[in-house]
């Protein structure tokens, strides 16, 4: 496929300003939030289930009305255009084509709907079907198609309206995980091929990495953190972000909150700890797994006690050479270290 060959696809950067979406009465599901998405950026939207994350995705696409704010695409305000009208289109969870359809009229679809004569829009579907390599398969019916195929006939009917924006509600969550990360891989091929802006929802933080130009952290309608995959995992803004990316300490201090990352947190004997002038925090062994190519101790902090389902206060990831040189083990008192250059202050 060529980017030259799709007609008229420009991407377009899309903007969100005091966007709210209340339902009914009590606290909104999407709490006046602000935010621009360059144009040709590929966009994920990250947070955990509930948050807000579909019906901000839904209010962009027109599939759910503004309750206040407003949806700007290029400038334009588009924030009570019909969804047809805007310039946007869906991708939904598992791609849902049409069973009963052929992978042709399953592209075709929305030219039928808009009237488009069946030679047209065969014409046009089969155009598409080509541009991803499907051209040979387009009689198919979805249940004699692969996952990667099917995604690609999603793909080519989602860009038969000719978007600027393509808009993703967890595409790939009900994949098994292989063919997720296959998946995953080749839609971000096709958001550079194409050039489009493409927005797209997730609650997994290592699919959002994976794939994120911009990642938008969302927590209770509100976004808690935006940034480069780089940037959030590295700097999270405050103790949500930094728990929800996962792979962070959140140590208390006297000062206040830091984030240390769990490989840059470090740990000694308590008995052979030696004052480095480091910050040092005492600490339980309550927790030590073999993850593979590491070894990943719990700790508590002394004088505390956690409930059964709970996780441990603190971790550490040790190489398996480290471990197999200074083993530690359950209920050992410990003193856990870091290099202040490692420890970022978190927000409340
Ligand atoms: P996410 O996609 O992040 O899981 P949603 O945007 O679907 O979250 O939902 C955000 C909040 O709005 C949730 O509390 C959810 O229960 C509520 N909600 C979503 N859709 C509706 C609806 N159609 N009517 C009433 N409440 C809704
Ligand atoms: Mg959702």
């Amino acid at each position: 496929m060529h980017v030259d060959d799709i007609p008229q696809a420009q991407a377009a950067a899309i903007e969100v300003v005091g966007l709210t979406k209340l339902y009914g009465v009590g606290k909104p599901a999407v709490d006046s939030i602000n935010l621009r998405i360059a144009s040709g950026s590929y966009c994920c939207l990250l947070g955990p289930s509930g948050c807000g994350k579909s019906t901000t995705l839904r209010m962009i696409a027109g599939h759910e009305s503004v309750t206040s704010g407003d949806v700007l695409l290029e400038n334009r305000n588009i924030t009570n255009l019909p969804a047809a009208e805007r310039g946007t289109a869906m991708m939904f969870q598992s791609f849902a084509l049409f069973p009963h359809l052929s992978a042709l009229d399953n592209v075709a679809f929305s030219l039928k709907m808009k009237g488009v004569s069946r030679d047209e829009r065969h014409k046009k579907g089969l155009d598409l079907l080509e541009r991803v390599a499907m051209g040979h398969l387009a009689q198919r019916k979805p249940a004699e198609l692969s996952g990667g195929q099917q995604q690609r006939v999603a793909l080519a009917r989602a860009l038969i309206t000719q978007p600027k924006a393509l808009l993703l509600d967890e595409p790939l969550s009900a994949l098994d995980p292989l063919l997720r990360i296959q998946m995953r891989a080749e839609l971000r091929r096709w958001q550079k091929e194409l050039g489009l802006t493409f927005i797209h929802v997730t609650h997994s933080q290592e699919e959002a990495m994976a794939l994120a130009d911009t990642m938008v952290v969302m927590n209770n309608g509100l976004i808690e953190q935006t940034g480069s995959p780089h940037t959030i995992y590295n700097r999270p803004a405050n103790e949500f972000v930094a728990r929800f990316m996962g792979g962070h300490n959140v140590i208390d201090l006297p000062t206040g909150k830091v984030g240390v990352r769990t490989d840059k947190t470090y740990v000694s004997h308590a008995d052979s700890a030696e004052s480095t002038g480091l910050p040092m925090v005492p600490a339980i062994v309550t927790d030590v797994e073999y993850q593979g190519n590491y070894v990943l101790l719990g700790l508590q902090h002394p004088g505390t006690t956690r409930s059964a389902n709970a996780t441990a206060d603190l971790s550490v990831m040790l190489s398996e050479g480290q471990f197999a040189r200074e083993p530690f083990s359950v209920g050992e008192a410990v003193q856990v270290t870091w290099t202040p250059q490692s420890a970022h202050p978190l927000s409340a």
